[in-house]
């Protein structure tokens, strides 16, 4: 089996639409998404409608969650902040009834999906140190476990003897005996220095993972943000990916 891999669309329209037109002529059978349907982008409700027609799984993001009411928002910076109000306000009760359901983790043969990080699935932590993937790798037994959150695609493999080492060309095939945790990017607001929309395809048989970019139409979505009323700056950082 093929499977898409998406996260962290934030209500980018044209970036989900542009990543699942890919995965279409890529022929996957299967399309599952880490989180973070909406916050920050300006057409929340559109693309909760294509997630739920496209995807056979998607779990809880920490932007989901907090739209729905009960999220300390002092958490988030000043931007997100305001994004989440706006999100909230704008957001029809069937999309907010579909967000409010969403599972934290969803696991598949010797795959763990979990948006941020497998060590406390409710708690949004980032993973940004060996010390941080170690707990992590901790916390899962499956052979690779895949996440988004951070929007900046990533891979840390592991092998038995528990030396770590980071993945930068793809595809990855996974040897046996080695674990890998894997950040698949972000399809709405990428923030590794490159604009286009990111999304994964995991292959079963090939035991095979690799990450996929496809630039879409960015300075569309900036009109949107701004005629919004959302923040400028978010409109800004889309095309530097930051
Ligand atoms: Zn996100």
């Amino acid at each position: 089996m093929r499977y898409g891999l998406i996260s962290d669309i934030h209500g980018n329209l044209e970036a989900l639409e542009t990543v699942l037109a890919g995965l279409n002529n890529l022929q996957v059978d299967a399309i599952l998404c880490l989180g973070d349907v909406v916050g920050y982008g300006p057409d929340p409700d559109e693309c909760v409608k294509l997630v739920q027609a496209h995807t056979t799984v998607c779990l809880m993001g920490n932007h989901d969650d907090a739209i729905l009411g009960d999220t300390d928002l002092s958490f988030f910076s000043y931007v997100a902040r305001e994004a989440i109000e706006w999100t909230s306000e704008h957001l029809n009760p069937d999309s907010k009834r579909f967000l409010l359901q969403l599972p934290y983790t969803y696991e598949l043969d010797n795959y763990l999906f979990v948006h941020a990080s497998p060590h406390e699935p409710h708690e949004w932590n980032y993973i940004t140190s060996w010390e941080g993937a170690e707990q992590s790798f901790q916390a899962f037994h499956q052979q690779a476990c895949f996440v988004g959150h951070s929007h900046s695609p990533l891979v840390v493999g592991r092998n038995e003897h528990g030396a770590m080492q980071l993945h930068q060309s793809y595809p990855i095939s996974f040897e046996n005996n080695h674990r890998y945790l894997i950040n698949i990017g972000s399809v709405g607001q990428p923030r590794d220095s490159n604009p286009a929309a990111a999304f994964g395809i995991l292959d079963t048989a090939k035991q095979e993972y690799t990450l996929m970019r496809a630039m879409y139409n960015v300075v569309k979505t900036q009109k949107k943000i701004r005629e919004a009323g959302l923040p400028g700056f978010l409109a800004d950082r889309l095309a530097e990916g930051r």
